[in-house]
């Protein structure tokens, strides 16, 4: 690992000061001081900013949920209004990595990991993400657990974040503070499809900090839940996943919140699976009907083709679950 320097700060001020002179921002360290081991990041200055007051997990007075930026998964996983008020975030959480994980990385780090790819995390390898036009290998390559949405021909790396997918389907705004001031940007804007600059993956100026997730307001009695389907039980990134969130009040379907992982570039929402499911009574055949669309405009390559027909049943059946009417 190459030399670096260490600045500890203890407020945002601070923290902004020292970003702005550079360096990169470093809390759990679960993704960048792994990207440091492997020589794929190699920064010259970290600043630490565990010290930064920002592990709040609260409601807020519009109903909103604000999750802090240094809240750990396991405490946000943990919390009794995450629980309670949002089951698929608190799934999503406790379906990720290991348990010492969890205790480590922070949610603010969460949203900001990158890409499982393995070529990315191998540097004798090309990789546009890495070395923006020296090519993409996946997409000849080994790509099996490769996006299928959200594609370009610069890449295919999908996504690994499982919360990432609950906040996708529950609308949920990114806080972040910067040079500039605050600004407040929505969850589905915030990661960035590859397109043709696979090296930018979110919107985060310079010196900027994420400081808190918020997920808006829902009725009491929304329901919600996160479906994870992998190679194996624990420890292992999504093949497919589905984030589902109904309020069905009077026995109609009145909202309709769906985004899914382990297929997209980024946790992908499904407007179209929502739209079907609107107005409509809770019942098995309003499932199926609903998920038949949620592979649509995919692009398959021979080894993750498989995808396309896993999604459709990872969303039907997780539109079950949350859902009722087997
Ligand atoms: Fe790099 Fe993306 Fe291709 Fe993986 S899929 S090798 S991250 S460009």
């Amino acid at each position: 690992m190459r030399s670096f320097t260490l600045t500890t700060v203890a407020d945002i001020p601070a923290a902004l000061e020292a970003g702005r002179r550079g360096g990169r921002f470093i809390a759990g360290g679960t993704t960048l001081v792994d990207l440091m081991r492997h020589h794929v990041e190699q920064p010259d200055a970290l600043i630490d900013i565990t010290g930064l007051p920002l592990r709040e997990i609260a409601l807020t007075g519009d109903g909103s949920l604000r999750i802090g930026a240094l809240a750990t998964m396991a405490d946000t996983a943990a919390h009794p209004e995450v629980r309670d008020r949002f089951p698929v975030v608190a799934q999503a959480l406790e379906l990720s990595a290991s348990a010492q994980l969890r205790h480590m990385a922070t949610i603010g780090g969460n949203i900001l990991q990158r890409t499982r790819c393995t070529y990315f995390r191998d540097v004798s390898a090309s990789c546009n993400k890495r070395a923006p036009g020296s090519g993409c290998p996946a997409v000849g390559g080994i790509n099996r657990g490769h996006a299928i949405l959200g594609t370009s021909e610069h890449c295919i790396a999908p996504h690994a974040s499982d919360v990432c997918v609950a906040f996708a389907a529950l609308e949920a705004i990114v806080v972040l503070r910067g040079p500039n001031g605050e600004r407040a940007v929505r969850f589905s804007d915030f990661l960035l499809q590859p397109g043709e600059t696979p090296e930018r993956e979110h919107d985060l100026r310079p010196g900027e900090l994420v400081t808190a997730v918020e997920i808006p307001g829902y009725p009491p009695n929304l329901r919600s839940g996160y479906l994870k389907v992998r190679d194996r039980q624990s420890y292992e990134f999504a093949l497919t996943s589905a984030a589902v969130a109904l309020h069905i009040p009077d026995g109609v379907i009145r909202t309709a919140k769906v985004a899914v992982g382990g297929v997209g570039t980024v946790p992908w929402r499904l407007p179209g699976v929502e739209q079907a499911l609107l107005g409509r009574r809770p019942e098995a055949a309003v499932w199926a009907d609903a998920a038949s669309g949620a592979a649509d405009g995919a692009k398959l390559l021979p080894q993750n083709g498989f995808k396309a027909d896993l999604l459709v049943r990872t969303v039907e059946r997780q539109l079950r679950i949350v859902g009722g009417g087997l």
